[in-house]
């Protein structure tokens, strides 16, 4: 007799470029203040150890060409945060930063999409940043570029352009943690898994996005990424 699952799961995934080909993500893991102009813009002046938050997998949307999302409930003050997403190949555990870029599948450009009003309410209370990070749409993934069609991706400018005026602007080499010693960090607290997403921190610029908004986000080396935000559901 075969087993049966006692109710359907479809777990969700991100596009790749290539059309025929899908990324099954498990944790959308994300660094937070990862680049010191943005740390500063949100009051943190001073080189921290690496931190992260947690989003589920059902946040992400992930989509060829122009990617919508619906305004979210239970917020006012909806921002933008452009970031570089890294996908997982190979999990593991106590990765070392020499080792950690064999265990990287792909990169792609994304949107850490966070209620800054409910994730300043609970920063003011010491509660969890759960409700400000982690709902439907909270993590945007454009498609997914092999990391043998990218190469290891080091340096480069990420950008986020709204409705044609650019607001954020970032230099990968002015990251506070790299890639391999994010990977690392992660890799020291829990053992990582093929599927993992890992959104890398967003540069300075961080502001609204409202219905009717266009994002676009760029990156040397990887194709652009558009963002709709449409009205709630
Ligand atoms: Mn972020």
């Amino acid at each position: 007799m075969c087993p049966r699952p006692a109710i359907p799961l479809n777990l969700p995934s991100a596009v790749t470029n290539d059309p025929d080909v899908f990324f099954p993500v498990g944790r959308i893991l994300c660094i937070g203040r990862n680049y010191a102009a943005h740390a500063a813009e949100m009051g943190d002046h001073s080189r921290q150890p690496p931190f992260h938050f947690v989003k589920s997998p059902w946040a992400l949307r992930s989509d060829h060409g122009e990617i919508t999302v619906a305004y979210p409930p239970k917020t006012q003050d909806l921002h933008h945060e452009a970031e570089l997403v890294v996908a997982l190949r190979h999990g593991g555990r106590d990765i070392s930063p020499e080792d950690a870029h064999r265990h990287i599948w792909g990169y792609a450009l994304g949107l850490d999409l966070t209620r800054r009003d409910v994730q300043a309410q609970a920063k003011q209370q010491g509660r969890p940043w759960a409700a400000g990070k982690d709902f439907d749409g909270a993590a945007v993934c454009g498609p997914v570029s092999r990391v043998e069609a990218t190469g290891e991706l080091t340096e480069g400018t990420l950008t986020l352009t709204l409705n044609g005026e650019r607001r954020q602007t970032g230099e990968l080499t002015d990251m506070i943690w790299n890639v391999r010693e994010i990977i690392a960090y992660l890799s020291s607290l829990m053992t990582l898994q093929p599927g993992d997403l890992i959104y890398t921190g967003t540069p300075a610029g961080v502001g609204p996005m409202v219905p009717g908004d266009v994002a676009t986000i760029g990156l040397t080396g990887l194709p652009a990424v558009t963002v709709r935000m449409t009205d709630p559901l």
